[in-house]
């Protein structure tokens, strides 16, 4: 079921709860691995895997991520596939074809997979809007089996955009080469930005895939001292809870 939805600066926020599980076997590692130094207990991960719906003032919907996707998607060797992304929105009254702007975070596999269904653009009438370092970097089954699925509704943007009313995106590099963030009033939807609670305790520990290990923890410790000095809330992909006051 979704979370329970809030509204800021006239735009209403429903997390969205894709898929709730541990990583398979082909990633998956403990948690003392996936965040070296942390002091967390050595047991596996379970992961939420949130996507957000935004509803601005004029009615348009704003979908953040896609999620893990279909049971052949390209998250299917780690994560907890099917996604029921397509689900929670009927839950709350919306048709894929109801969403107008799909902003995806990053390219992993299991934020954007759900772009795509039956090899078909999942949300028909959607632009998506994507860093162009992240379309740059794009390969394998990410470029193939959604990247190129999508193409006709690619909307690249470059550092800080405004994307819809209220709604911004600001480029935070590091987990990828491209990610990127959204905030809505002071919500903060932060993709892979922080994957555990322990990194807000301590920006520098690192995430086992990060791409650039050292970027990402700088942008982790910038944009996080930057959120707390505004009193921002995260919106977290992968905590338990949606919703972190910082
Ligand atoms: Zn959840
Ligand atoms: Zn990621």
């Amino acid at each position: 079921m979704p979370h329970r939805s809030i509204t800021v600066s006239g735009v209403e926020i429903t997390p969205l709860c894709d898929a709730v599980g541990p990583m398979g076997a082909a990633i998956g590692r403990p948690l003392t691995e996936m965040f070296a130094g942390s002091g967390l207990r050595d047991e596996p991960w379970v992961l939420h895997f949130h996507c957000y719906l935004l509803r601005d003032a004029a009615g348009r919907l704003t979908l953040v991520d896609t999620g893990v996707g279909a049971a052949d998607s390209p998250a299917a060797s780690w994560a907890p596939v099917p996604g029921t992304l397509a689900g929670e929105l009927a839950a709350v009254g919306v048709a894929p074809a109801d969403v107008g702007t799909v902003i995806l975070t990053h390219l992993h596999s299991d934020h954007a997979s759900g772009a795509v269904a039956d090899g078909r653009p999942a949300f028909e009438n959607a632009r998506h809007v994507v860093q162009r370092a992240e379309l740059e970097a794009a390969a394998g089954p990410m470029l193939d089996d959604v990247v190129s699925v999508i193409k006709g509704q690619l909307h690249a943007v470059e550092g800080d955009a405004e994307v819809a009313p209220g709604v911004h995106v600001h480029l935070a590099p590091g987990h990828t080469p491209g990610h990127q963030i959204v905030r809505a009033g002071e919500v903060a939807m932060t993709g892979d930005l922080v994957l555990h609670p322990v990194q807000l305790a301590d920006p520098a520990i690192p995430y086992l895939y990060d791409d650039d290990p050292e970027a990402a923890a700088r942008t982790r410790a910038e944009v996080l001292a930057r959120l707390r000095a505004e009193r921002a809330v995260l919106a977290t992909a992968h905590f338990g809870e949606p919703f972190t006051a910082l």
